[in-house]
């Protein structure tokens, strides 16, 4: 019987995966791979201080996981463009100015370092303790690491059978087990379950089709243009400007689409406008793309256990790149039944509600 089943194969699914396999625990990771998900879509920012406004548990999650990055991009074998190059955050008008000595106020007073620079005549912060990484590599490089520890990858649509799921009393006394039913992608066949003693819930903005889960997708576009590449992740303009290569990832918009994951004209011409602040010139446009950021009420990801006992480790919304190492961590422990390396009370799946557990029937 598998250890681990995991729904969903992007960053936070594969990386869990892999933790638990050098762990020594059999695990298969299921995916629909429909090519929608964020972990391709995504800038790569690896910003700790950049995406918190306030010292928080979950500046403490965004900083540890950080920390963790230089050898878990290491242990890959393989080239995953890890820079902790720092992030630059520019002002472009007085209320950005404002926000940038608010931010250097209250980090400098939880001694986070924060250094200032000036840039066109107006103040900028250099935050060295940031870098980027490229997550599409990443996310190969995971792939292949999984497949070297022998973790099973397979693709299908998964649904989480409620006959399946084994009751949190059943699993306390580690007698359970849990099913998934899995509908191979595009072949109308019999649908097959596979039994794990625990189901580990990762699918990112689908999530919340798959237990009641309060994760919604939040489209972000971004364009790759050919303008040389900044020293360093430059924010400002409302945007931000990324090394990629030879080239630079202009991002990125934040919009309500549902699960439409189709770029648009509208999200390209404000995405030129940050290019045209961040990066001057003429660039031609090298790909322009779109991705759904699984996003919770209040931004913070859903790392615990359900009733039901399935494993919930999804809602990372803007910092899934970033938080891939500790949520393999959280999920690892939480497999094994130890304790996690971090308090998750204020990452409690069902701090939004008490119904958050009823399992939808497979539509197929
Ligand atoms: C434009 C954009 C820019 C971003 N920039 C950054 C950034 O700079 N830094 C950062 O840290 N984060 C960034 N993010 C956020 C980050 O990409 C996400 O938080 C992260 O990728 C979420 O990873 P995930 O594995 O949970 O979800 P996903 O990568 O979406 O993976 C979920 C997987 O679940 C699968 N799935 C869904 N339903 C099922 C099912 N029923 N059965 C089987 N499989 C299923 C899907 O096929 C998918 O592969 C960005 C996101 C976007 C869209």
């Amino acid at each position: 019987m598998l250890d681990a089943a995991i729904v969903g194969g992007g960053l936070i699914g594969l990386a869990s995966a892999l933790e638990l396999a050098r762990r020594g625990r059999k695990v298969c990771v299921v995916d629909a791979a429909d090519g929608a998900r964020a972990s391709w879509a995504a800038a790569g920012i690896l910003g700790p201080q950049s995406e918190v406004h306030a010292p928080s548990p979950m500046l403490e999650l965004c900083r540890r996981s950080f920390a963790l990055y230089p050898e878990f991009a290491r242990g890959l074998g393989a080239e995953v463009g890890f820079r902790p190059c720092g992030t630059l955050h520019l002002a472009f008008t007085d209320a950005e100015e404002a926000a940038l000595v608010e931010q250097r106020r209250w980090q400098e007073q939880a001694a986070l370092r924060v250094e200032e620079r000036s840039q066109g005549g107006r103040l900028a912060l250099f935050f060295p303790d940031e870098g980027q990484v490229d997550n599409r590599r990443l996310l190969l490089a995971l792939r292949e690491a999984c497949l070297r520890e022998g973790v099973e990858l397979r693709q299908g649509r998964a649904a989480l059978g409620s006959a399946g799921l084994g009751s949190a009393g059943r699993r306390s006394a580690g007698l359970g087990s849990a099913g998934l039913r899995l509908q191979a992608s595009g072949i109308r066949s019999e649908a097959e379950s596979i039994e794990a003693r625990e189901i580990v819930l990762c699918a990112g903005s689908w999530s919340g089709q798959l237990a009641a889960l309060p994760v919604t997708p939040v489209r972000g576009q971004l364009l790759l243009v050919d303008a040389p590449p900044p020293a360093c992740v430059v924010f400002g303009g409302g945007g931000y400007a990324v090394p990629r290569g030879a080239q630079t990832l202009i991002g990125a918009t934040t919009e309500n689409a549902g699960f439409d994951a189709t770029p648009t004209e509208e999200g390209r011409a404000a995405l030129l406008l940050v290019a045209a602040k961040l990066v001057p010139g003429a660039h031609a446009v090298v790909d322009h793309w779109a991705g759904l950021r699984p996003a919770t009420p209040d931004t913070l990801p859903l790392l615990g256990r359900l009733p039901s006992g399935v494993i919930v480790a999804t809602g990372h919304y803007r910092n899934g790149v970033l938080l891939a190492p500790v949520s393999a961590q959280i999920v690892a422990a939480l497999v094994e039944g130890k304790p996690p390396p971090v308090d998750l009370a204020p990452f409690d799946p069902l701090r939004y509600a008490a119904e958050s557990e009823s399992a939808l029937e497979d539509p197929t």
